[in-house]
């Protein structure tokens, strides 16, 4: 089906079909699994998604900062309906398949620094993150993991430890792993830190609490997702990674929100010219495919033992077939000078948007994964964000909300948005700030 990139609402939202579905959902779907707008899905494209009652939503979430490419991207699924007529799985592990290959050689070429690398392919998030800190403990034979505040890099064991916010991520769920220690990071609008400063007082908690000679890796997102969009202050992250280079810690990029595209460069280190020494990869991989990676330093990449790294599912070939077609159509339309474009398209109207509505206490991002931090008498306004996040899908657009303190709208629209769809979705935030 081709998905006409239009606005449609045809019914409430939710609409009656999928209040019955919903109805459904709280008989067999574990209530420990929340969602956000209830609506539920028959079709998606581009920037749009159709819903059972046949309303159309714009999407500025995608699906968490995954379909980069859009929605069904007709290159991903020609490349997936190729696949899957082939061959669905044999194990990497077992018996190996060019396309594990290709997207390692891809990934070798496309994240930052210009050496030898290697990869490893998984299946989320959170396990490319794990596999990062196995790897960097092998390598270094230490055990430390420092995190940072509003930082969040998954639901399993390890990363619950690693994740910043207790609610809902690790409420309950302990004991969580140890040798993981959190410093402050570098957060403009509320500790009013050069880069530098912030980065010497991470620094300085690190060799204080920790000990720089007993740090494997460092793990840091570029720029907080869950926790907020918080873009540090310029110089925060060249001199954390300086700081690791120099006690021979591994400085690992979390790039699973901020790759692909999504900030305006292919990865949102680049920004800042910072080279990790290993790079945790996921969501905007694969075109909504689940895929993850951790690529790196070949020397770093190659420490644990044959056999160490691995998994049944790692590496899937169908989802190694979506990842290239992905990879491509981001070369080949430039998407990351899309996400600039919708940057620059974005950001004037959520400025003028502040200067009428004083809730709106901060605005900041990159390229495509912006976000508005509201404020009420200085204290982070929560009831605020949620009713305006409601509102706003009450008019069939998807927005997410984010940040430690459950304060922040973010914005991520698949890159290949169109722009009128763009200014109609502004259009109807405007909408539900004047009313409110
Ligand atoms: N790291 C970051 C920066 C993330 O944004 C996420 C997902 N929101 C994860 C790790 C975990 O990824 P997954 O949900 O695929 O396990």
């Amino acid at each position: 089906m081709t998905v006409t990139q239009e606005r449609k609402l045809v019914t409430e939202i939710p609409g009656p079909r999928s209040v019955e579905l919903l109805e459904r959902v709280r008989r067999s779907v574990a209530r420990g699994i929340g969602i956000t707008l209830p609506v539920f899905v028959t079709d998606a494209g581009g920037g749009i998604v159709v819903d059972a009652d046949g309303n159309q939503l714009i999407d500025l979430g995608s699906g968490i900062a995954v379909v980069n490419v859009g929605n069904a991207a007709p290159a991903v699924v020609a490349a997936v309906q190729e696949q899957v007529a082939r061959f669905t799985h044999t194990c990497f592990m077992v018996t190996p398949y060019s396309g594990y290959l290709e997207v390692c050689e891809a990934l070798a070429r496309i994240t930052p620094g210009d050496f030898e690398k290697r990869s490893v392919l998984l299946n989320s998030g959170a396990e490319a993150v794990e596999n990062a800190v196995k790897i960097a403990r092998s390598y270094t034979k230490r055990d430390a993991v420092v995190v940072f505040d509003h930082g969040y890099h998954g639901r399993t064991n390890l990363t619950m430890a690693m994740t910043a916010k207790n609610m809902p991520y690790k409420d309950g769920f302990g004991p969580f792993a140890p040798e993981v220690y959190r410093v402050p990071t570098s957060y403009p609008f509320r500790d009013g830190l050069s880069g530098p400063e912030a980065a010497a007082r991470s620094v300085a908690m690190i060799e204080k609490y920790v000990g720089a000679s007993n740090v494997a890796c460092v793990v840091l997102e570029p720029i907080h997702g869950e926790g907020g969009f918080v873009v540090p202050a310029p110089g925060f992250l060249p001199a954390v990674a300086a700081w690791c280079a120099a006690n021979g810690v591994v400085f690992v990029a979390d790039e699973i929100q901020t790759g692909f595209g999504r900030t305006g460069d292919l990865f949102a280190c680049s920004y800042e010219g910072v080279v990790p020494d290993l790079i945790t990869l996921a969501k905007g991989i694969a075109g909504g495919l689940p895929l993850a990676a951790v690529t790196g330093r070949a020397e770093i990449m190659d420490a644990p033992h044959v056999g160490g790294l691995g998994g049944t599912y790692g590496g899937n070939p169908i989802a190694c077939a979506a990842a290239l077609a992905a990879i491509q159509t981001i070369e080949s339309e430039d998407l990351p000078a899309r996400a600039r474009d919708i940057g620059n398209l974005m950001l004037p109207f959520l400025h003028d948007l502040a200067t009428r509505h004083p809730v709106i206490a901060d605005i900041r991002g990159r390229g495509a994964m912006l976000a508005i931090e509201l404020t009420t008498n200085g204290q982070p306004d929560p009831a605020t964000t949620t009713q305006i996040a409601k509102a706003c899908h009450a008019e069939g657009l998807i927005v997410l909300t984010a940040g430690t303190y459950n304060n922040v709208l973010r914005f991520l629209p698949p890159l290949v948005t169109p722009p009128h769809l763009l200014r109609e979705a502004l259009g109807v935030i405007a909408k539900v700030f004047e009313a409110y």
